[in-house]
C-alpha cells in the first residue's frame, strides 16, 4: 500500500489530540476534529481508515455521531474505536452495541493505543485482500462473475436513477478450441491474459471488465450508448488483430474476438440481464456471419 493510512481522531480536549497526534503521526496521517460535527463534515471530504471517538463531548456525544456513522454508506463501514474516561460496563456493552469496534480507556496506556490501533489496521488490510480474491479471477486479475453482478446492480440503480445510458460489450475469442488444439492449454492460457490486458489497457476508470467464462468477457460501460459502445468494441477489436503472441523465434500466433454489443433498457427492465442476453444474441450473429466483427443490438430489437 503506498497511500498514507489516515486515522481521525475526535476529542474535545485539545491536549489528548495532541497526545494522540504524538503517539500516532510519525506512521500516519492524522487529521483531528474538536467535536462530533467537525468529525462528520471532514468525513464528507476525506476517507478514513480508522475513527477514534471521544464519547464524552459536549454537542453531540461520540454514540450520537457513532450511530450517523454506522447509517450513511459512505461511513458505514470505517472501524471506530471509542476512547473515553468513562469504563463502567453500560458504556463499554454501548459502545460494541452500537457499532465500535474496540474501546480504549483515558488515560491512555500508549503501547496499548498503538496495539490496538495496529491490530485494527491489520485486521482491515486482511479483510480487503480477501474481498479482493473474492471477487477477482487469479489468471487475468480481472473481476469474476459474482463481482460483475454486484457491481452492476449498483450502477443499474443509479443509471436508472439519473436517466443515464449503459452499454455492454460481450467479446468472444474466435476458433479459440483450435488454439488450444494446435498450440496447447499453455498457449490458450497466454491469448486468454492478453486480451485481458488489452482490455484493460483501453478501460475507462468506470468501467467493469469481468472474465465472464473461459474465453468470454464483459464489459459494461456507465454513461455510454449503443454507437459509442460500439466505437469501443471496434477498437478493441483492432487492437486485437495489431497484436502477435510469441511462441518461438519461428512463431507467433495472431488471434481474434467477435463482439456483441447492447444498450440497458434502465426506464423498463428490472436490471442488467435482459442487456446481456441481447450483447449475447448480438455476439452469436457476429460468430455466424464470419467472426472478427462487432454486431449491435439495441433495445426493441
Ligand atoms: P467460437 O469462435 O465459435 O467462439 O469457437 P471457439 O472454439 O472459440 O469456442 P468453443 O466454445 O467451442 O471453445 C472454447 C474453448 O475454450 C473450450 C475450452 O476448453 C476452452 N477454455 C475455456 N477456458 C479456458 C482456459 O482458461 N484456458 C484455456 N487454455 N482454454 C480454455
Ligand atoms: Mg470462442
Ligand atoms: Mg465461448
Amino acid at each position: 500500500m503506498n497511500q498514507k493510512i489516515r486515522i481521525l481522531v475526535v476529542d474535545d480536549e485539545k491536549i489528548n489530540l495532541n497526545i494522540l497526534i504524538g503517539l500516532l503521526g510519525d506512521k500516519y496521517e492524522v487529521l483531528v476534529a474538536l467535536n462530533a460535527k467537525k468529525a462528520l463534515a471532514t468525513l464528507e471530504k476525506k476517507e478514513v481508515n480508522l475513527i477514534l471517538l471521544d464519547i464524552v463531548m459536549p454537542g453531540m456525544d461520540g454514540f450520537e455521531a457513532c450511530h450517523i456513522l454506522k447509517k450513511q454508506a459512505h461511513t458505514q463501514e470505517i472501524p471506530i474505536i471509542f476512547i473515553t474516561v468513562e469504563s463502567d460496563e453500560k458504556t463499554i456493552e454501548e459502545a460494541y452495541g452500537i457499532g465500535g469496534i474496540d474501546f480504549i480507556t483515558k488515560p491512555f496506556k500508549p503501547k496499548e493505543l498503538l496495539a490496538k490501533v495496529k491490530r485494527e489496521l491489520k485486521l482491515q488490510e486482511m479483510q480487503k485482500e480477501l474481498q479482493l480474491l473474492a471477487a477477482t479471477d487469479p489468471m487475468t486479475k480481472l473481476y469474476n462473475r459474482r463481482y460483475f453482478t454486484s457491481a452492476s446492480a449498483h450502477i443499474f440503480d443509479l443509471a436508472k436513477r439519473h436517466k443515464t445510458n449503459i452499454s455492454l460489450i460481450m467479446i468472444d475469442i474466435d476458433n479459440f478450441k483450435s488454439i488450444n488444439d494446435t498450440y496447447g492449454h499453455k498457449t490458450g492460457d497466454d491469448v486468454i491474459v492478453n486480451l485481458a490486458n488489452i482490455l484493460r489497457n483501453q478501460q475507462r476508470k468506470s468501467d467493469i471488465i469481468c472474465r465472464f467464462g473461459g474465453e468470454e468477457f464483459l464489459i459494461l460501460l456507465p454513461n455510454t450508448t449503443l454507437q459509442n459502445a460500439k466505437i469501443v468494441a471496434e477498437k478493441i477489436r483492432k487492437n486485437v488483430e495489431k497484436v502477435s503472441i510469441y511462441l518461438n523465434e519461428k512463431k507467433s500466433i495472431h488471434y481474434t474476438v467477435s463482439l456483441g454489443v447492447s444498450e440497458v433498457d434502465t426506464q423498463n427492465e428490472a436490471n442488467i440481464e435482459e442487456a446481456i442476453k441481447r450483447a449475447d444474441t448480438a455476439l452469436y450473429e457476429a460468430k455466424k456471419s464470419g467472426r472478427n466483427r462487432t454486431c449491435l443490438r439495441a433495445i426493441d430489437s
